[in-house]
């Protein structure tokens, strides 16, 4: 039958080839999707991660179409780049309330189901910018480096009840949210990466995967950096 699992922003980009992975491996896969259409194939809840009410009803549907969440992927993220002095209270706020408040949301309501299974795992997706940082990316840096510390004190708080917290720090990944990076960027990144080129969607969905399997369960707390080396020592 497999795992109830669900991915947020798993309706495209690296969240589509995550759930993609786990619905190969033989899991029941949900996914939000918010402003996109969900993708076929699998179970599309209708979910903005910024809205509790909306996150409360799309745990409802999945628990009563898959049964209640046992692997929760925190992935939906934004960015919205802009040097410190130009960037406002708006384009912080809605990056933090996304990709940190959200992901505390979606994993304070998985974790009660979790408790009573007496068993789960959870994986934010973070970036190697919260851990190197980048000029224009304060808001995301933030949020990205925020996840860190929720995941290492959810693991401390909830490991004696078998639930695991983990983090992925993908670098570079050729999607939309790189897509739109000035070429310039995206060659000045390039150049500082030793493998020499950009990862891939699948790439990430490997390593999310396998911490969320049975090789994985001695894993919590932990900052897997699935980034080419950029981010090397950090
Ligand atoms: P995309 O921009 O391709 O996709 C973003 C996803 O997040 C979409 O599925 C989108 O859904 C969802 N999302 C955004 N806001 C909300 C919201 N309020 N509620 C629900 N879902 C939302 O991003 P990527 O696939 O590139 O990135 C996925 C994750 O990986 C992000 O957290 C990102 O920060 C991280 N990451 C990406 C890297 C890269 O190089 N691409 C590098 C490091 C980290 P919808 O379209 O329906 O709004």
């Amino acid at each position: 039958m497999g795992r109830s699992v669900l991915v947020t922003g798993g309706n495209r980009g690296i969240g589509l080839a995550i759930a993609t992975a786990f619905k190969e491996a033989g899991d029941q896969v949900a996914v939000t999707y918010n402003a996109s259409p969900p993708p076929e194939g699998l179970l599309g809840v209708k979910c903005d991660i910024t809205d509790q009410a909306q996150v409360d009803a799309a745990f409802d549907t999945i628990a009563e179409q898959q049964g209640p969440v046992e692997v929760l992927v925190a992935n939906a993220g934004i960015t919205r780049d802009t040097l410190l002095l130009r960037m406002s209270d708006e384009d912080w706020d809605q990056v933090v309330q996304t990709n940190l408040t959200g992901s505390f949301r979606v994993a304070r309501r998985a974790a009660k189901g979790m408790l009573r299974l007496r068993k789960g795992r959870i994986v934010f997706i973070s970036s190697v910018v919260g851990l190197l940082g980048s000029p224009g990316q304060v808001n995301y840096a933030a949020s990205k480096s925020g996840l860190i510390g929720m995941a290492r004190s959810i693991a401390r708080e909830l490991g004696s009840r078998g639930i695991t917290a983990n983090v992925v720090a993908p670098g570079f990944v050729e999607t939309d949210m790189t897509a739109v990076l000035p070429e310039e960027t995206q060659k000045q990144y390039l150049s500082q990466i030793p493998l020499g080129r950009f990862g891939l969607t699948s790439e990430i969905a490997n390593a999310v995967r396998w911490l969320s399997s049975d090789e994985a369960g001695y894993i919590t707390g932990a900052v897997i950096p699935v980034d080419g080396g950029i981010g090397m020592g950090h």
